[in-house]
């Protein structure tokens, strides 16, 4: 696939652009591509995706904290896919179907989300995705501290009882298979904004 990738320079961009170059894609320009690839900022996302969806592209959205709402709107109205996962790692998506699974039996829950400073949201689309899962008030907390890179925990609590589920990013590389699997499957989504990795799995 053609792709043009936005935030080619930033951390995961640095890791991302090639393993997709190996993984049999090719890095260009706008004009020349099949679909738009973004890990920005917030901010940078809403005029991301309306400049690739101008040109009719779908778009791969890895930046978290932007509007899901408005860029769902914008997908529709243009009649393009767009993806997003808040969470490209496997061990990420599989952490939050076990959590899901213990909130059945222990429904009193606490996540703890922990990133790297640099990170601009808080808290993690990861840690939202989790809560709304979950469904119910669960309470989110946000640490952010140099050498962390993405990490979280689901805390059960019951009387003399404390079930922990945790997955940690060590690196990220960690997110590549789940780039590369919803790239794979693009194509083939509705016009709109499709989201979360567990769709294809
Ligand atoms: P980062 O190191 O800060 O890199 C951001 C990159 O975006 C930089 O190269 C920056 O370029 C570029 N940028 C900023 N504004 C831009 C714009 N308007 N148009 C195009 N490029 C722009 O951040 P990161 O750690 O790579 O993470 C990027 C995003 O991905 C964050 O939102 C993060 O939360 C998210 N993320 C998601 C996942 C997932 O699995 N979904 C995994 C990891 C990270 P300059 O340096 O030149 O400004």
């Amino acid at each position: 696939m053609k792709l043009v990738l936005n935030g080619r320079g930033g951390k995961v961009g640095r890791v991302l652009a090639p393993a997709l170059e190996v993984a049999g894609h090719e890095l260009v320009e706008a004009d020349a591509a099949d679909a738009m690839v973004d890990f920005t900022v917030p901010d940078a996302v809403e005029t991301n995706v309306s400049a690739a969806l101008e040109l009719g592209l779908p778009c791969m959205i890895g930046t978290t904290g932007f509007d899901h709402a408005r860029v769902d709107a914008a997908a529709r109205e243009r009649g393009v896919a767009c993806f997003h996962a808040p969470n490209f790692a496997l061990g990420a998506v599989l952490m939050m179907r076990f959590a899901k699974e213990a909130a059945a039996f222990m429904p009193r829950a606490e996540i703890i989300e922990l990133h790297n400073e640099a990170k601009k949201d808080a808290p993690s689309g990861t840690a939202k995705a989790t809560a709304e899962l979950l469904g119910g008030e669960i309470p989110i907390h946000s640490v952010r501290l140099p050498g962390l890179v993405a990490h979280q925990e689901v805390l059960f609590g019951d009387e003399g009882q404390l079930l922990t589920i945790r997955h940690d990013t060590l690196s990220r590389e960690a997110f590549v298979p789940g780039v590369l699997l919803a790239l794979e499957r693009l194509p083939g989504l509705p016009p709109g904004l499709t989201v979360g990795l567990e769709t294809f799995l």
